[in-house]
């Protein structure tokens, strides 16, 4: 119970990040920006570059500022990216355009995306891949998820009596900071399965810090977000606030040359640029100074490493996803199983909204039970994902009223044969790549590291608070993540879509929705990504805005009263038609301030 409890908090710390409206800037001596500003577009600082210019039809604001919705859904014939900014989807779609493969754009894409989405993503922070080869036939996993440095322990997080964290370290600060994985994974992903030189496929994202990127609606509510912090730092004040000290208005450039010049060092030595030397010295300092335990030794012997992707059946297609250290390939493959023993109900009814719920509370329970890093702890995944113990959790749903679930036993299901297992490429040959990667809590640690232009993950904050949990903190152990970068071959074995989402415990629920509309309602990749979603997690119920108030009346009569309005996952992704063309599409509602966010589908 008390385990459920720590999880249930983490839960609620990630949520209600995105919850909470933006604060306003507190900055001392200078007055808040006004609310019009980011209405009042400014003229562009100098000529737009390639990549310093949002085309209109990708523009998530009008020639006022306002916040709008645009379409989404592009088709395209060679290849495409599904990102939720632009630049870094057309920079994966230029690297293919050149004669790239799917993952020399996957790579560049994610460095692009390190610097136009600073707030999400970054050289210090890590994610992983998942990697449909199509001449192979394979799907690989790669984990280059943050671990715990070598001397951090669930002790160093000093609990007050009601368990919370005193001064939030495991959130923010030095010991919320993991062992940072992006620049090694990245390097690894492309010397094995790419075809292009480091040096060209870091190229673009060098270029866009230097040249700038374009202040959107969305990414001006993120900046105002963490106000505090940016005016408390002369250098991060220089490349996110104006001269009067107010966030850059929308329309308006930013430029980070001291991520240039970090990129410049991991393009010309390699991993070697981030973890030896001045970067990561500076890294160590930054950490250190901030009350953390990373040292020069945590760095040097940081590896990527690479797994098969947990992989399941649902209606005869095949789901390939996130192994451990991600619950989330698991948790969507508990889910389906559950489902293809259950009814399929009309789209947006209570029925099908009641069903998934109750299935989402038991594979909530196992997941706070059993997962954890399985390098370090016993997992039964197998048990877990199997059709037998999805049988016994299916006869328990109810459709007169909300229960409550405990953990199964998926022990008694495992075997010893079985072997198991966010933007989106894919290119005509059927290859697809999914690359979910975060610095976890918006901005990270806050945690800036001087004179490189980035901030330090906040992964730690993945642990659940306290010893002797799966998922409590060790020296080298990943925290527990619900990252899903996900492929579906459809029946025949061919190539159907690949979707990804970032979202914190949202996300492997919101991830298996968006494959749900697609196999069982039929949708197109935008309606399907676009469509209300729930996530269920013991008595409370997340859902998107565009669910009906009589749907949510109609719940509430069944016993689920703790309801309300948030994100669930915030999906890109990837479809294959059966004329070979693709579609992709993203997220539209933005979260936080802005009403729509900058998620786009590119192709050519
Ligand atoms: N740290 C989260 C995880 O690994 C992802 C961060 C987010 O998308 O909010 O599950």
């Amino acid at each position: 119970m008390k385990r459920f409890l720590a999880l249930a908090l983490t839960a609620a710390m990630v949520l209600s990040l995105a919850a909470c409206g933006p604060q306003k800037p507190t900055h001392a001596g200078s007055s808040a920006p006004p609310a019009s500003s980011s209405q009042n577009p400014a003229p562009p600082e100098q000529t737009p570059s390639v990549y310093m210019d949002i085309p209109q039809e990708y523009r998530s604001w009008d020639e006022n500022g306002k916040n709008i919705n645009f379409e989404r859904l592009t088709t395209a014939e060679n290849g495409m990216v599904a990102a939720l900014r632009y630049e870094p989807a057309q920079v994966g779609v230029d690297i293919m355009k050149k004669g790239g493969n799917a993952v020399d754009a996957a790579v560049a894409t994610a460095l692009a995306l390190t610097v136009s989405m600073p707030q999400m993503c970054g050289v210090a922070g890590g994610g992983f891949m998942t990697f449909y080869n199509a001449e192979t036939e394979n799907t690989i996993f790669l984990s280059f998820r943050e671990t715990a440095p070598m001397f951090q322990t669930a002790e160093l997080w000093v609990q007050d009596e009601e368990g919370n964290v005193i001064g939030e370290h495991n959130m923010y600060g030095g010991l919320s900071v993991g062992v940072p994985g992006e620049v090694a994974g990245l390097y690894q992903a492309l010397s094995e399965y790419g075809t292009m030189n480091w040096e060209d496929v870091i190229q673009p994202a060098i270029d866009m810090a230097r040249e700038g990127y374009v202040v959107t609606p969305e990414l001006y509510q993120w900046i105002e977000y963490a106000y505090a912090d940016m005016a408390s730092n002369a250098q991060l004040s220089e490349i996110y606030l104006d001269e009067n000290d107010m966030v850059k208005p929308v329309n308006s450039i930013i430029k980070n040359e001291y991520m240039a010049k970090a990129l410049e060092l991991i393009r010309d030595k390699g991993p070697d640029g981030f973890y030896k030397g001045a970067m990561a010295d500076a890294m160590i300092h930054a950490v250190q100074n901030a009350g953390g335990v990373m040292t020069q030794a945590d760095l040097d012997g940081y590896q990527p490493w690479e797994e098969s992707a947990v992989s399941g059946t649902y209606r005869g297609y095949t789901i390939a996803s996130s192994n451990s250290p991600s619950s989330g390939g698991t948790f969507i493959v508990e889910t389906l199983n559950i489902l293809e023993n259950l009814p399929v109900y009309e789209f947006n009814t209570v029925e099908y909204w009641h069903q998934l719920a109750e299935v989402q509370k038991m594979v909530w329970a196992d997941r706070g039970q059993y997962m954890g890093d399985t390098r370090f702890v016993d997992v039964p995944i197998d048990g877990i994902i199997s059709k037998e113990y999805a049988k016994t959790l299916a006869n328990k749903v109810d459709m007169t009223k909300s229960q409550d679930f405990s953990y199964g036993n998926p022990w008694d299901y495992e075997t010893e044969s079985q072997n198991t297992t966010s933007f989106s490429v894919a290119d005509k040959a059927g290859n697809m790549v999914t690359i979910t990667h975060t610095i976890n809590g918006v901005w990270g640690s806050r945690v800036y590291v001087d004179d490189y232009g980035f901030f330090m993950n906040n992964q730690l904050g993945d642990f659940v608070v306290g010893s002797g949990y799966s998922n409590s903190v060790q020296p080298g152990k990943c925290p527990l993540s619900s990252m899903s970068p996900t492929v579906v071959l459809d029946p025949d074995g061919k190539p159907f879509m690949t979707c990804g989402a970032p979202g914190g415990v949202t996300i492997y629920p919101g991830v298996c929705q968006v494959i749900l509309n697609a196999i069982d309602y039929k949708m197109n990749i935008d309606e399907a990504i676009n469509s209300p979603r729930i996530t269920a997690m013991g008595p409370s119920i997340m859902y998107t805005p565009e669910m009906e108030q009589s749907v949510l009346d109609q719940l509430s009569a069944l016993g689920h009263t703790q309801v309300k309005e948030g994100y669930v996952g915030i999906p890109t992704g990837i479809m294959y038609m059966p004329d070979g063309t693709l579609q992709g599409s993203a997220e539209a509602t933005g979260v936080m301030g802005a009403e729509f966010s900058d998620g786009v589908a590119v192709g050519y």
